[in-house]
């Protein structure tokens, strides 16, 4: 891969700040320089050498080979508005927001003729830990990055976007921005609200301190997403809100049914669902993060 002379990351946290240590650590990049909304965070990235610089928008922008956009994606707009008049003639803008149509549209109305040179995409590997201090180099190995490219877009910023998360050790997908809203409403922001309201409802009870400490494994397992970071998915879950409604829908009547089988004491349909899931359970190894 061709070496980044200058990287900018907006929004240094657990995504951005990943990518640059693992440029860093293959290096793949010359100079990488931040942009945040919070002193704090920025001199932590500072301190740990996520970033070599702090700097405004216009600075960061300006003459950088390669701009990562990884701030929540309701700020995903307003950024791309404030990027759009010091971007550099050959600037290539990518983000890593876990949804991509309304990105897409926010970037399509901002950039004008530097659309062309941004990519759209999504790496699809997290924990539920926020900010610089959550970020490290190893985040991305062996995970799966989503590109949604549009019929404007630059071949050459396409490949250089991909070269840089393969670099990071990431294998790309490429699907439209509302397929990839599709199946994400379903893998992964269906799993957060759940997960929401299942610790939702145990903490607003009298007991809930109580009834938490006699958790075990299924409620470990079922609950640590719902520590994630309370701006990022209620930004998720409003812009993509049309899937959500839909796939909250189908969650619902599932539940229903297993439900009205208990109410009608017809463990027969109980124990069949269950033994259909369970097989597509075990026939799906999902990896460690
Ligand atoms: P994070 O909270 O760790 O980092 C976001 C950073 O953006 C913070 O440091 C915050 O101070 C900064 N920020 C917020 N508004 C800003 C603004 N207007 N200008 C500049 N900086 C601003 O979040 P993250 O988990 O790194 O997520 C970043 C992006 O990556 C989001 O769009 C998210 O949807 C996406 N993403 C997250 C995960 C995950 O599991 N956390 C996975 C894949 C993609």
């Amino acid at each position: 891969m061709k070496k980044i002379g200058k990287l900018a990351v907006i929004g240094v946290g657990l995504i951005g700040g990943s990518f640059a240590l693992a440029l860093k650590r293959h290096r793949a990049v010359g100079r990488v320089v931040g942009v945040g909304r919070s002193r704090a965070n920025l001199a932590a990235a500072r301190r740990r050498r996520v970033i070599d610089e702090i700097a405004d928008i216009p600075g960061a922008v300006g003459d950088a080979d390669l701009v990562l956009l990884a701030v929540p994606p309701g700020q995903m707009a307003g950024v791309l508005k404030q990027i759009a008049p010091h971007l550099g003639p050959h600037t290539i803008v990518t983000d890593a927001g876990s949804t991509k149509q309304d990105v897409v549209a926010a970037a399509r109305a901002a950039l004008g003729p530097a659309f062309a040179r941004f990519v759209p995409a999504h790496p699809i590997a997290g924990t539920e830990n926020s900010g610089a201090a959550a970020a490290f180099p190893e985040l991305f190995a062996g995970r799966t990055l989503i590109v949604t490219p549009q019929r404007e877009t630059d071949r050459r910023a396409l490949q250089r976007v991909t070269a840089a998360w393969k670099l990071c050790g990431m294998s790309i997908v490429t699907m439209t921005a509302a397929e990839h809203d599709r199946v994400f409403a379903l893998v992964s922001h269906l799993p957060h609200l759940i997960s929401f309201a299942l610790v939702g409802q145990i903490a607003r009870r009298k007991d809930g301190r109580r009834l938490f400490a006699c958790g075990g494994g299924a409620l470990r397992d079922m609950s640590r997403i719902a520590a994630s970071s309370p701006e990022m998915w209620c930004d998720i879950s409003f812009a993509n809100r049309k899937a959500l409604l839909d796939v909250t829908g189908d969650y619902l009547q599932e539940i229903g049914t297993l439900r009205d089988a208990v109410k009608r004491n017809d463990r027969v349909r109980f124990g069949k669902y269950l033994e259909k899931v369970s097989a597509a359970r075990r026939r799906w190894t999902p990896r460690k993060r």
